[in-house]
Formats: structure tokens, C-alpha cells, sequence
């Protein structure tokens, strides 16, 4: 399940990675969507993985659905490389979410990496110490499908 604030772009991870699309115009998310894909696992099998698409929260991440949480395997935590504003809660979210979900294979994901210079904001994730999976662009398809199959060799341990 992705979720995390609104905007960062956690809608078009999920098209880019399932469609190999992108768009620049925003919709909101309404509920949930949820697709499959299928992907391949170093040892030739494969892994269906159900991906949820949530809205996301505005302020607060324990505003989030608890039913679009509950029972999954995994969460991808998405913020926003070039909105500093959305990377000021994540030790807290995390904190929470971990204690809520403690069996689930958690991800932070900072996205958008094309608008901004990756050393830099490198160095400002480390300075504030905010753990971070993988920095992707869903717009320039820059490591979404790695980040993807990766987490699906980390959910077949
Ligand atoms: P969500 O609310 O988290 O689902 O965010 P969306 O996927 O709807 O994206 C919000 C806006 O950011 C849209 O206008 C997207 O086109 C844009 N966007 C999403 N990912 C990227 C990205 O990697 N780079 C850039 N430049 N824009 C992005
Ligand atoms: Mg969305």
C-alpha cells in the first residue's frame, strides 16, 4: 500500500509502475484504487503483487483509512523530495505506523528526484537523519522499477 501526504506523487508511482505512465495534471485520489502486477523474482518465479493506490493524509499520517492498512504486507511511506514540508513527520509517521503494523515490511520513498540536485538533498535527509529506501522520479521513470522489484524480493523472505 502507498500512502503519505498528499501530492507527492504516489498516484503516478502506482500508474508508472503498473502502466509505464505519467501525467502532469493532478487528480486527487478519491478512496483507494488497486491494481496488480506481476513481477519477475531473480529465482525465474513470479510475484503477484496487489497495489494499493490510497488518497493519502493532509496533516496527520493516523488520519489515513485504517481498512486501506490493515493487512497488508507491506507500506510504502511517499514524500516529496522538492517539499521539505513533507519530510518534517516522517520519523514520526514511521514511529507510529511501526508500532501500529509491527509484522509489515515498511519503505520510505522519497519521490521527484528530477526537481531537485540529488547531493544536496542527500545531505539534507542525512543531517535531519530521516531514513530513506529509494529516491525515484515517477516522472523521468527514474528507479521506480527497481524500488519495485526489490521490495517484491524483500516481501519473498
Ligand atoms: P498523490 O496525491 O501522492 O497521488 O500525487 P500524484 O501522483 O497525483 O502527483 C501530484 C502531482 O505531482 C502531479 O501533478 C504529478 O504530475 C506530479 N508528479 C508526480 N510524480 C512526479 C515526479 O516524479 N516528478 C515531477 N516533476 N512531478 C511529479
Ligand atoms: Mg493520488
Amino acid at each position: 500500500v502507498l500512502l503519505g501526504p498528499f501530492g507527492v506523487g504516489k498516484t503516478s508511482l502506482f500508474r508508472r509502475f503498473v502502466d509505464n505512465e505519467f501525467s502532469e495534471d493532478y487528480k486527487v485520489t478519491l478512496g483507494v484504487q488497486i491494481k496488480k502486477k506481476s513481477v519477475p523474482l531473480p529465482d525465474g518465479r513470479e510475484l503477484s503483487m496487489v497495489i494499493w493506490d490510497t488518497e493519502g493524509h493532509s496533516d496527520n499520517v493516523q488520519d489515513t483509512r485504517k481498512s486501506y492498512l490493515l493487512g497488508s504486507h507491506s507500506m510504502v511511506y511517499v514524500f516529496d523530495l522538492s517539499r521539505p514540508e513533507t519530510y518534517g513527520t516522517i520519523i514520526s509517521d514511521m514511529k507510529y505506523l511501526k508500532k501500529e503494523y509491527p509484522k509489515v515490511i515498511f519503505k520510505v520513498l522519497g519521490n521527484k528526484l528530477d526537481l531537485v540536485n540529488k547531493k544536496e538533498v542527500t545531505q539534507q535527509l542525512k543531517d535531519q537523519d530521516i531514513p530513506v529506501d529509494a529516491l525515484t522520479s515517477a516522472k523521468t521513470d527514474k528507479n521506480v522499477l527497481d524500488f519495485f522489484n526489490n521490495l517484491a524480493v524483500d516481501l519473498t523472505k
